[in-house]
């Protein structure tokens, strides 16, 4: 575990009615670096991101165990009350589709606002001047005017800026960024992520960042989290899983990254479905989609070598099927 830890989530379960989509998830994120959380949908990423946020109980969602510690805090067993001055103050929130957090009767920049009057106490005039300071860094063209827009009056990319302004309005320690980008045009997206990233650099802070495209991570993170079925596969330091990629899940998320040249619509997702959570298979979950699945994998789930949150593999072949 990296010595400046900020959060770190342990051995996490949780349970939704008789399911189990999060099964002994783990990872750890140190202060200043940049977590992808990478999988298809389906694997449990928001879930996870809910539960970092306290959000679970608003799907019926219950931590059955494990730890989720921020900064000394043990937030699996938070109060709400408590969790509600951490929400917005300490930990950003970024969701997929802007319009889940902005009110759509509310002028923009009185949104962004309204961040740092609640958290920060600043007054109007200043609450408003580090708005527009905000907007400007996000590159948001006329913050000024901008800022007395409604949501509906700005494309999707803008609206995805203003929601990026409010998750950082607070200077919070962390940003939780739920596939911030996966509803915009592809030419925005890039430059989304590389504004975020930027900023969150630029302030040291912490980034959680889900997505499903290995090519975000490959441009934005410093180590990833591979989910799968509700669990964790593999973990480690972008460079080193890009080069050498144990799990065979982990290989073809990066065979699915579209390269330059390639023709449109020779991009190829991975074959065979993601698993349901009241259905999830025996042994290893991946093993009915993996091409070097053996028998031992139907049966015995792989343990991960790494512990609840160092980096390693769940596999019982990393090094492939001897031949
Ligand atoms: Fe494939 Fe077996 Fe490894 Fe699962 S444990 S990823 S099925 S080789
Ligand atoms: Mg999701």
């Amino acid at each position: 575990m990296p010595d400046a830890t900020l959060l770190s989530v342990e051995r996490l379960s949780v349970s939704i009615g008789p399911t189990r989509p999060l099964d002994d998830v783990g990872f750890a994120l140190a202060k200043g670096e940049i977590l992808g959380v990478v999988g298809e949908s389906g694997a449990g990423k928001s879930l996870t991101a809910m539960a970092v946020m306290g959000l679970l109980p608003l799907i019926g969602g219950r931590i059955d165990s494990g730890a989720v510690r921020f900064d000394g805090i043990d937030l699996a067993r938070l109060p709400e009350e408590a969790y509600r001055k951490l929400r917005g103050r300490r930990i950003g929130l970024i969701t997929q589709n802007p319009m889940t957090s902005l009110d759509p009767i509310l002028r923009v920049g009185a949104q962004i606002d309204q961040v740092s009057r609640l958290h920060m106490g600043l007054d109007p005039a200043a609450a408003r001047a580090r708005s527009i300071d905000l907007m400007g860094r996000l590159k948001i063209p006329e913050p000024l005017a901008v800022h007395d827009l409604y949501p509906h009056q700005l494309s999707g990319g803008m609206k995805q800026r203003v929601v990026i302004a409010m998750a950082l309005a607070a200077d919070p320690d962390l940003i939780v960024a739920d596939e911030p980008t996966t509803a915009l045009d592809v030419t925005v997206q890039a430059q989304i992520i590389q504004l975020l990233v930027d900023l969150v650099r630029d302030r040291k802070l912490s980034l959680m960042l889900i997505t499903h495209d290995m090519g975000v991570v490959a441009q934005a993170c410093d180590r990833v989290a591979v989910m799968y079925g509700g669990r964790v596969v593999e973990r480690g330091e972008v460079g080193a899983i890009f080069a050498q990629p144990r799990h065979p899940y982990t290989r073809a998320l990066i065979g699915c990254i579209p390269r330059p040249g390639m023709a449109p619509g020779a991009l190829k997702g991975i074959p065979g479905t993601v698993p349901s959570v009241s259905r999830y298979p025996s042994g290893c979950r991946f093993h009915p989609r993996c091409g070097q699945a053996q028998p031992r994998c139907h049966e015995v789930v792989p343990s991960f070598e790494g512990g609840p949150t160092g980096d390693g593999v769940a596999c019982h072949f990393p090094s492939g099927v001897p031949s």
